[in-house]
């Protein structure tokens, strides 16, 4: 196969158009697991990992912006963490050190798993996705990109370029149930975000569905239940609540991992926790 290596992301824009069928690789710890699995057989690799305009992030206002190659080790940055506790938190439960190292937020995106650990940080939080191709650029809601298993919203040619994110409002949390406590794949996940000043929550569910679910309808029934102008914590029956209508938005199936139950009954737990870290 041959591998191009790109200085620049107009470069990488470039060497994409002129063969969009190449496969493009960033930190490659899932592409490269799938070429040795011989699940892909590519002829030809573009890897990101010169493309200097796809690293770093900055705060734009009230937005955090991510380049596309930020690592959740990167995530874990505690200025950065400060901004976006949720996605550090998701970042922190991600592999190992390697991975963490080197996996990157636009390859979780790309991947579009329903089990990747950034998904549900970024839709609890509406993060807006930036994509180019030679053609020029486009914004799209996170959640359509993220279209099914394992299938992203991309067209021929583009590539991520950023993830924004609005800056925290208020407590984040994410949680994550697996088999084991490290190096594992969710069996589900829950991020939570709240909005003070806006008395609004957002919950984005992992793993239980083809895509990283929302849960509008828990959101607007525990965003009217808190009570907002004292500092208490929430009573157990909203917690309560919260989780058994977090579980009834979730569709999960069963697997070699989990059954559907015990998926669903997991999520409405970790929803309940959520909220009650939330709100101590
Ligand atoms: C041992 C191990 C443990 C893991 N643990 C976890 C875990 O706990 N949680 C979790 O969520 N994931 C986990 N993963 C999966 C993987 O690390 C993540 O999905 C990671 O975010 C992928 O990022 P990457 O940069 O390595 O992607 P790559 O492998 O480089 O690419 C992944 C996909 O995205 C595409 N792509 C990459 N960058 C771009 C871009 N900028 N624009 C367009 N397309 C792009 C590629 O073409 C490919 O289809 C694990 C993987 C391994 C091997």
């Amino acid at each position: 196969m041959s591998v191009v290596v790109p200085t620049s992301l107009e470069d990488a824009l470039a060497e994409l158009a002129a063969d969009p069928s190449t496969t493009v690789v960033a930190g490659g710890t899932d592409v490269l697991v799938e070429c040795t699995y011989r699940h892909r057989r590519p002829e030809r690799l573009l890897s990101l990992r010169r493309v200097d305009e796809l690293r770093g992030w900055s705060v734009d206002g009230g937005e955090v912006v991510l380049g596309a190659r930020t690592t959740y080790g990167e995530l874990l940055d505690p200025t950065l963490a400060a901004l976006v506790p949720a996605l550090a938190q998701a970042a922190r439960t991600v592999g190992s050190p390697q991975i963490r190292a080197t996996g990157t937020v636009g390859g979780n995106l790309a991947t579009a798993s329903p089990a990747g650990d950034a998904l549900p940080p970024l839709v609890a939080l509406d993060a807006v996705v930036d994509v180019a191709s030679t053609a020029g650029r486009r914004s799209l809601p996170v959640t359509d990109l993220l279209v099914g298993p394992k299938r992203n919203g991309l067209e021929p040619g583009e590539l991520v370029v950023a993830v924004r994110l609005p800056v925290a409002a208020g407590p984040q949390e994410f949680l994550k149930v697996g088999v084991r406590n490290a190096m594992v794949i969710a069996i589900a996940s829950c991020a939570l975000v709240v909005d003070v000043a806006a008395r609004r929550v957002g919950c984005a569910l992992g793993s239980v569905g083809p895509v990283t679910l929302r849960t509008p309808d828990a959101e607007a029934w525990v965003a009217d239940a808190i009570d907002w102008a004292s500092a208490a914590p929430v009573p157990p029956e909203v917690a309560a609540g919260f989780g058994e209508r977090v579980a009834a938005a979730a569709r999960p199936i069963d697997d070699h991992r989990a059954t559907a139950d015990y998926r669903r009954h997991a999520v409405g737990v970790l929803a309940r926790r959520a909220l009650e870290r939330a709100f101590p």
